[in-house]
């Protein structure tokens, strides 16, 4: 059996079909995740036992003759931001090496519910911050397309385990960009929803009013199936939306002919050329499947990376503060008194980046510039969704690259903060404004590495979303 190759419906087929069980087919998916970890570090641990029970499930069900659900026996990867009652959860930080989780995350409930079978937890940015996964308390995972070069980040262990084929698809968080970065890094499919369409009780918070849960996947109707499992309003999550969740695979008609587009003349001075010529080439793709292209503008995305790391950086920093040395983290054996324990714990506790956004964050919100950076970044904020919300009176979904670049070499970027923040510069705007958006393979440089082309639709319109990345990737790009 190739574990590596298989799609949501490929393992539909296996499992009705009766080529392999559940169990046969989570075994061997474990052992492949096993073998071939050592190369990239994607998964951080690996679940086994929970995974052989939630297999037996579909398998008993399967017997009984029932419907074992839409993710029946489909091996999942999960970022080790998102908890699992059971199963170490780390957030990529020293400070929760030993923590396991008393409860599931919303979104890890529906989608064993469902069938799907957690292999393990992903390798990513301590606490989601960063775009290149070499943030991690635990190692830097390798771009499986390219050994040499980061996967992106901060899901950047999710979308290596979805390239590397040692998983189906994969779990997600995006904050600034997390999954359509990596996503587009590692040639993969990756979506953040609409703010408020998943749940986002169980995800470690980072920047409350930004973070999202979302899939990662081989083909644009893995996440589409995917995401339709976790969406939906939870009593859990008082921001989760009470919007009719539609099936967003029977939206994958190919019907887009006379879809308006609108290209973001902001976004496309700044791309590299091969970045951009495979957009470009995209954009052709779309054109000829009669989508009407026109070019737009969103004013304000110049002030988008300064308005995005004065608000992500303030709710950090008071998100972070629960790390105390009292409750979940490991503990400095080395104070005297209880303000240096809190102080040693969070220093030797906190890596670098960390340290950096509490700072800034605590600076944008203490009583004396307030006014000067976190007031006047809500404005901005409020001033980037009404660019979205005017573009999308006139067309039906925007088309933008999703990086500046492909994947860069690992450690290229380490000492230069700003310039690692500009990898998010295309990302970042969606969630500031909380519409759906998305990475779809585009094509791949000179030297084989990959490069996504994104689409944002308006608040709660996936299926628009959907219905184009999958069009365009049946169109194929070559
Ligand atoms: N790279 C961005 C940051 O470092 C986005 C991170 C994210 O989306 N979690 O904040």
């Amino acid at each position: 059996m190739d574990v590596s190759s298989l799609t949501i419906e490929r393992v539909r087929k296996g499992l009705l079909g009766r080529e392999f069980s559940a169990c046969e087919l989570a075994a061997e998916a474990l052992r492949f995740a096993e073998a071939e970890n050592p190369k990239t570090n994607a998964y951080l641990r690996l679940a086994p036992e929970r995974a052989m029970a939630a297999a037996r499930r579909v398998d008993e069900q399967l017997a009984r003759g029932e419907d074992p659900g839409p993710l029946a026996g489909v091996p999942v990867a999960v970022k080790d931001v998102i908890l699992t009652k059971g199963v170490t959860t780390t957030c990529g930080s020293r400070l929760l090496e030993h923590y396991v989780p008393p409860y599931d995350a919303t979104a890890i409930a529906r989608l064993e519910q469902a069938g799907g079978v957690i292999l393990g937890k992903t390798n990513c940015d301590e606490f989601a911050m960063g775009s290149s996964n070499e943030n991690s308390a635990y190692g830097p995972v390798r771009n499986p397309v390219a050994l040499d070069r980061v996967p992106g980040g901060s899901s950047g262990g999710s979308a290596a385990v979805v390239a590397q084929g040692t998983a189906v698809v994969a779990l997600g968080s995006d904050t600034g960009g997390s999954i359509r970065q990596p996503a587009s890094f590692c040639g993969v499919v990756g979506v953040t929803p609409t703010y408020g369409r998943v749940s986002r009780y169980g995800l470690t918070a980072f920047a409350s009013s930004l973070d999202h849960i979302g899939p990662l996947g081989k083909t644009v109707r893995d996440t589409a199936t995917l995401l339709g499992v976790i969406a939906g309003r939870d009593p859990s999550d008082a921001t989760s939306a009470d919007a009719p969740v539609p099936d967003y695979t029977a939206a994958l008609d190919g019907q887009v002919k006379g879809l308006k587009l609108g290209l973001p003349r902001e976004y496309l001075k700044d791309v590299a050329s091969e970045s951009g010529d495979l957009m470009a080439r995209g954009v052709d793709v779309l054109k000829k499947l009669g989508c009407d292209v026109r070019e737009i503008s969103l004013p304000a995305t110049d002030s988008a990376v300064a308005c995005y790391y004065i608000i992500a950086t303030a709710e950090a920093s008071s998100n972070l503060a629960r790390y105390d040395g009292v409750r979940y983290t490991f503990r400095s054996g080395s104070a005297e008194t209880l303000s240096d324990m809190y102080r040693n714990t969070r220093g030797e506790g906190f890596g670098a980046e960390c340290k950096r956004r509490i700072m800034l964050g605590t600076y944008v919100l203490s009583a004396g510039y307030y006014d000067a950076y976190y007031l006047k970044a809500q404005k901005v904020r409020a001033l980037i969704a009404r660019d979205f919300a005017n573009a999308f009176q006139e067309v039906d979904a925007i088309v933008a690259p999703v990086s500046p670049f492909p994947a860069f070499k690992l450690g290229e970027k380490v000492d230069d903060p700003l310039a690692m923040y500009l990898s998010d510069i295309y990302t970042i705007t969606g969630d500031l404004a909380g519409i759906p958006c998305m990475s779809v393979p585009c094509g791949k440089t000179a030297e084989g590495l990959p490069v996504g082309m994104q689409i944002l639709t308006r608040h709660f319109d996936e299926t628009t979303m959907f219905r184009l990345a999958d069009a365009f990737e049946k169109a194929g790009t070559a």
